[in-house]
């Protein structure tokens, strides 16, 4: 017998498939914007120096691989939580906070959708920014939360709709799951303005909705840890009881190892036990407990004084480097006198540049000039480099006249 012939081709992964068609392409001019990971100048993946001292220190300490606990290392979620909510936060100094390791931030977005899609009281109704990393869309109605969206990019202005987003939420039926993206917004690079932050943490209150922040960028948006972390901090301190999701594959350049945390502040110690108590049986059938060597790597970082601080200086570095490309091509695709307003590029933040450019146009570039991105016009900032940028500028310039 064959069990399997019903079985249909799944379509590409739209990321994936860009990787695929500049792999196939034999130009040497070839340029790879799809991919969401940093590069260094000269187009090569780069390991921070603070991650090899940090390899160093844990080698020489032959440590055991035992089995974390389901939740992970304790050392490990203290200081990713320091990190992601302030050393002073209040939750976190009277031990309210649920944590839990994840498999970095896709993990933990997968044990906040499956812990709402069994305990969450409220409707189970996730409400995502228009447009999203394709991921969360997934990551919820495999466990049979409904998606709904939220205007948030604006065609007109490339910037944010931050009427149409206001406007959604409240209108969403009071008590929703409200996703944001805590930094430099994937895929479009558009980030509310700290006032407007504000504004939306009121409303969210008012409407009674759960806030599930999505922090998958803290350090390499802006290149300062406190100040990528202000949306999720000012929730907290304005009492709302947000989830969130952390990863340290863009920060640390840890991608392949996996490393983040869920967490969840909660009302008092007492309920943050039953909390963990069933975010453990939810992580228990899933993959019964996390890998170590990622959190060891995180953990030792964050916790050895000399070490923070190189990573501070690398990571901002990591985010300097993204700026100086967005002037740059800014400054010449208006030297080139390209149609159209480019501030957006030097506007936007993270990794990724929404270009605004067409389907055709992304496909003419592909075509002709071997410059691949994903079909939204979405760029990573992180493959231009000194080398690169002007042969891209003049094509995208090309392409749009
Ligand atoms: N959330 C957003 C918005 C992302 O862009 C990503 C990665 O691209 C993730 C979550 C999860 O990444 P990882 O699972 O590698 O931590």
């Amino acid at each position: 017998t064959n069990f399997w012939s019903g079985v249909p081709q799944g379509p590409p992964d739209p990321i994936l498939g860009v990787t695929d068609a500049f792999k196939r392409d034999t130009s040497p001019n070839k340029v790879n914007l799809g991919v969401g990971a940093y590069r260094d100048e000269n187009g090569k993946p780069y390991v921070l120096e603070s991650v090899l001292k940090a390899e160093d220190i844990l080698h020489q300490k032959k440590l055991d691989k035992e089995y974390l606990p389901i939740t992970g290392a304790n050392d490990f979620i203290t200081l990713a939580s320091e990190l992601a909510y302030g050393k002073d936060s209040k939750p976190l100094q009277e031990g309210r906070i649920a944590v839990a390791q994840s498999i970095s931030g896709t993990g933990a977005l997968r044990i906040a959708t499956g812990f709402l899609s069994q305990f969450y009281s409220g409707p189970k109704v996730l409400y995502l920014p228009d447009p999203t990393w394709g991921n969360h869309v997934p990551l919820a109605e495999g466990v049979g939360i409904k998606v709904q969206r939220y205007r948030y990019f604006d065609k007109k202005t490339v910037g944010l709709d931050f009427n149409g987003m206001k406007e959604d939420i409240k209108n969403a039926e009071s008590g929703s799951i409200i996703l944001l993206h805590a930094c430099a917004q994937n895929p479009t690079g558009i980030d509310p303005t700290q006032e407007q932050w504000k504004e939306l943490s009121e409303l969210i209150k008012a409407k009674k909705h759960l806030a599930l922040f999505d922090m998958a960028y803290q350090g390499f948006a802006s290149g300062d840890i406190i100040r990528d972390a202000f949306a999720v901090r000012y929730f907290v301190e304005q009492g709302h009881q947000i989830i969130l999701c952390q990863s340290f594959a863009k920060n640390l350049g840890l991608y392949a190892e996996r490393a983040g945390t869920f967490s969840m502040i909660t009302s008092s110690t007492d309920e943050k036990e039953r909390i963990l108590s069933q975010v453990k049986r939810v992580i228990r059938p899933l993959y019964s407990s996390p890998p170590v060597h990622g959190a060891q790597l995180v953990a030792t970082i964050l916790g050895t004084p000399e070490l923070y601080e190189q990573w501070l200086t690398e990571v901002k570095k990591m985010a300097d480097r993204i700026i100086s490309m967005r002037e740059k091509l800014y400054n010449l695709l208006v030297e080139l006198k390209t149609p159209g307003e480019w501030g957006h590029i030097k506007s936007q933040i993270g990794m990724f540049s929404f270009t605004g450019i067409s389907p055709e146009q992304v496909q003419a570039l592909a075509d002709h000039a071997h410059i691949y991105m994903t079909k939204d016009g979405r760029i990573s900032m992180a493959g231009l480099n000194e080398h690169n940028i002007q042969y891209f500028a003049e094509s995208l310039s090309k392409a749009v006249k």
